[in-house]
């Protein structure tokens, strides 16, 4: 028999956009229920970067202090290399950004402390191993989602389905939103060495050889997280070439890196290819449905910019939503937010996507004049610093929508630490 449960609003998805969303409605004395597949948070190879502007909504929403008694890496530069030498340096202490610098937080860690404080509100509810299956429509409008449980099948009813169900969204699908998916030209290989003791743990490092990149992003405690680009659909001709090939790219792109990566990935089970696309969906929500996250608008890894707008639609969004369900006419007031949620959010998560593209079509030039010139292009927005901050500002400074609450402070009002 099917357990029916009736809530304000049901989540689908336990990821950063649900948990923060749902936290935030929680908090504000609404009834949230969020289905999460999987029994536990723990996931591998996932973005762990929260930018300024997140940070400090993490404070807003009284969960930063708990990240910090626990597991965090404070970034304070970025350091970027173009065949062998430093063309771009940025000390995120010298701009003027929200919380003062960006944070590494392990994603099951960000998504178990989100969950604790959002359990010390009586509205919310966790149900794990619940993987939604399908939409209850009536009437024209989505009612909720049947999904499947340890304890058998289940009907959750709500006013308001939000899918957060990430960059592969069924909801999505089953609400007839079209998808339009734009696959850049390579995929990305990701590994964790330990940091090599040459390296401070406290800098984003990009190395560019040529059209080859690497990333190289501090994880606690004392590692580091590596992803370099493989061409498109490369990894099986990458993998017939054997474990040495990995290496090789390797000691070309970091050659610091090169003892740690021969101990720590001796085979090609340490490592984890990530697709990389982009996804445009034109309408992030139907009557009943709005989408949040991956499942909105995908991003790529360049300059990781995923879990920042995670959280910012979460907390966004929660703020309309809010609003909507303590007035009249609720399912009207609730579609208006959710059309108002993508007016308001799409030029940030657009300028983002454009910023990534650009950086992406940088970084896989393949003449040795275009190389040149992009090696000219760093070094010119290193030497000037008001570029440097206008670039930096834009990615780490996204205004935060919604009708209350404070935004995002001008600069540096709110250092966190
Ligand atoms: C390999 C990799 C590396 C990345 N690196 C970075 C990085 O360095 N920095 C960065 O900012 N971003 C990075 N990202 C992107 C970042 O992880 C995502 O942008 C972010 O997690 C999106 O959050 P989300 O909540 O929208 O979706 P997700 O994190 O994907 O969460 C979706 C959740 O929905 C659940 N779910 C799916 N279907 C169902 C269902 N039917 N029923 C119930 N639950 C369901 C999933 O189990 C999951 O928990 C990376 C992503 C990947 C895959």
């Amino acid at each position: 028999m099917t357990e029916t449960i009736t809530t304000d609003v049901c989540v689908v998805g336990g990821g950063p956009a649900g948990l923060t969303f749902a936290l935030a409605l929680a908090a504000r004395g609404h009834q949230v229920v969020v289905l999460e597949k999987n029994r536990s948070f723990e996931r591998s190879f996932r973005g762990e970067s929260i930018a300024p502007d997140s940070v400090w909504l993490l404070e807003q929403l009284g969960v930063l202090d708990a990240l910090r008694r626990q597991r965090i890496l404070d970034v304070r530069q970025m350091e970027l290399r173009d065949a062998g030498a430093t063309v771009l340096r940025v000390d995120f202490r010298t701009l003027a950004q929200p919380a003062r610098l960006p944070v590494e937080v392990p994603q099951p860690m960000l998504l178990g402390t989100l969950t604790e404080a959002a359990e010390r509100h009586p509205g919310f509810t966790l149900l794990r191993q619940a993987a939604a299956t399908g939409l209850v429509v009536a009437d024209g409008r989505v009612r909720g989602v049947d999904a499947t449980t340890e304890r058998g099948p289940l009907r959750v009813r709500a006013r308001l389905t939000v899918g957060a169900d990430g960059r592969y969204s069924k909801v999505r699908d089953w609400a007839g939103l079209p998808y339009r998916k734009l696959p850049l030209g390579r995929d990305f290989l990701w590994f964790v060495a330990p940091c090599p003791a040459v390296w401070t743990n406290d800098t984003y490092r990009i190395r560019i050889s040529g059209n080859q990149h690497a990333m190289c992003i501090p994880t606690y405690p004392d590692l580091v997280r590596v992803g370099f680009n493989i061409p498109k659909n490369g990894l099986r001709q990458l993998r017939a070439q054997g474990i040495g090939a990995l290496h090789a790219r390797i000691d070309e792109l970091a050659p610091e890196l090169s003892d740690a990566v021969r101990e720590a990935v001796p085979g090609w089970s340490q490592t984890a290819l990530l697709e990389i696309f982009t996804g445009v969906v034109p309408r992030w929500g139907v009557p009943g449905l709005a989408l949040l996250g991956d499942a909105a608008h995908t991003l790529t890894p360049v300059l990781a910019q995923g879990i920042n707008h995670a959280i910012i639609d979460g907390i966004t969004f929660a703020r309309m939503v809010g609003h909507a369900l303590t007035g009249t006419s609720v399912d009207e007031r609730l579609d208006e937010a959710t059309a108002g949620f993508q007016r308001m959010r799409k030029p940030s998560v657009d300028r983002a996507r454009g910023l990534q593209l650009r950086q992406e079509k940088l970084f896989a030039l393949a003449s040795a004049p275009a190389q040149a010139l992009r090696r000219t292009v760093y070094r010119l927005v290193d030497h000037t610093p008001p570029l440097k901050r206008r670039i930096w500002t834009g990615l780490y400074q996204t205004p935060i929508g919604g009708t209350d609450g404070p935004d995002v402070p001008a600069a540096g009002l709110h250092p966190a630490h």
